[in-house]
């Protein structure tokens, strides 16, 4: 049986909790955010890690970005990954989710030249362009089977070359069965996700990483990365506008629910009158508590 070869994908974004929406311009104040590791990446690299530590095989952790994103390999280096690429060239700059997913994949593909890739790890989403297109772009690019929205994979058997995963759909929990090789983008909070040890932290900090400008990385039309392999335009960036309103306490007595569920209507009832036909009488509880027809 051969051990499983797999790539997960790992974007540096900037900390959401710290960034800030210029007010005239309306451009994301990058300056001064600390960056880290996209979270959602976190759940991807997990799942990899589990099937490495089931299975053995090899990690190979890809990021496309600037020299600094460096560091969000070293993090994944420190979590177990074997080996890290990072697909940096000024020629990047400006890339939409079309132009990165080739470049993503243009990546994998040469790192298949190594050894054939089983499996690609993506997050469902990052928190910063947070499209949820880069993965099943790379999906199709590669022509693998898309997995997405992935939240366990019970069996991976190299024998037979297949997995089954569970996936969440707005309808329920789906279980599929596909064919290596596949791209399975992975949902948050599937698996607690481990940390790294001092020691593991210090030989990361040591280990190399290789780093591909575009014709390392396989490309050789410009037209597809960067700006000009860029079709996306955006429009505008926008903090959303505070609301005005300020939560407004109405009061509460144990022994008379009614009384504030009565209140609370009577205000709703005042902003939409168009829910009153939509409250019912007959709900009426012991103390006159009106509810919500379906
Ligand atoms: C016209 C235009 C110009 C832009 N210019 C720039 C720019 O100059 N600089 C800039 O930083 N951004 C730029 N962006 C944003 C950039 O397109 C997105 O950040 C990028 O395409 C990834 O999309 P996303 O963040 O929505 O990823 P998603 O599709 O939400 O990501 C899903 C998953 O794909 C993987 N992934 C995504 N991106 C990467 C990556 N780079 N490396 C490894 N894995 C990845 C991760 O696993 C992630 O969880 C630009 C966007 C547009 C539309």
């Amino acid at each position: 049986m051969r051990a499983p070869y797999i790539v997960v994908c790992v974007k540096q974004v900037p900390d959401s909790a710290q960034i800030r929406v210029h007010p005239v311009t309306g451009t994301i104040m990058r300056q001064g955010v600390p960056a880290v590791l996209n979270p959602y990446d976190l759940f991807a690299l997990e799942e990899a890690l589990q099937i490495k530590d089931r299975l053995g095989g090899r990690i190979v952790a890809l990021c496309m970005g600037p020299p600094q994103a460096e560091a969000v390999l070293r993090k994944a280096l420190s979590l177990g990954v074997d080996d890290a690429v990072l697909v940096s060239d000024r020629a990047f700059a400006g890339s939409d989710t079309l132009a990165t997913s080739f470049a993503l994949a243009s990546a994998i593909r040469r790192i298949g030249q190594e050894q054939p890739v089983d499996l690609v790890f993506t997050g469902k989403q990052t928190i910063d362009g947070d499209t949820g297109q880069v993965g099943p772009g790379v999906a199709k690019r590669l022509g693998m089977q898309l997995l997405s929205y992935v939240c366990r994979i019970p069996i991976l058997d190299m024998d037979t070359r297949s997995i089954v995963v569970h996936r969440w759909t707005e309808k329920g929990l789906q279980v599929l069965q596909s064919r290596l090789p596949c791209l399975i983008t992975v949902l948050e909070g599937v698996s607690e996700g481990r940390f790294a040890s001092l020691p593991e932290m210090i030989r990361a900090a040591r280990q190399p990483i290789r780093i591909w400008d575009r014709q390392a990385a396989g490309i050789e039309d410009l037209t597809k990365i960067g700006l000009k392999g860029s079709p996306t335009v955006v429009g505008k960036v926008f903090a959303p506008s505070r609301r005005a309103e300020r939560a407004e306490c109405i009061g509460w007595d144990a022994s008379q629910p009614g009384e504030a569920a009565a209140r609370l209507w009577e205000k709703i009832l005042a902003r939409q009158p168009e829910m009153a036909g939509k409250i019912s009488s007959d709900h009426g509880g012991e103390n006159g508590q009106k509810g919500v027809s379906s």
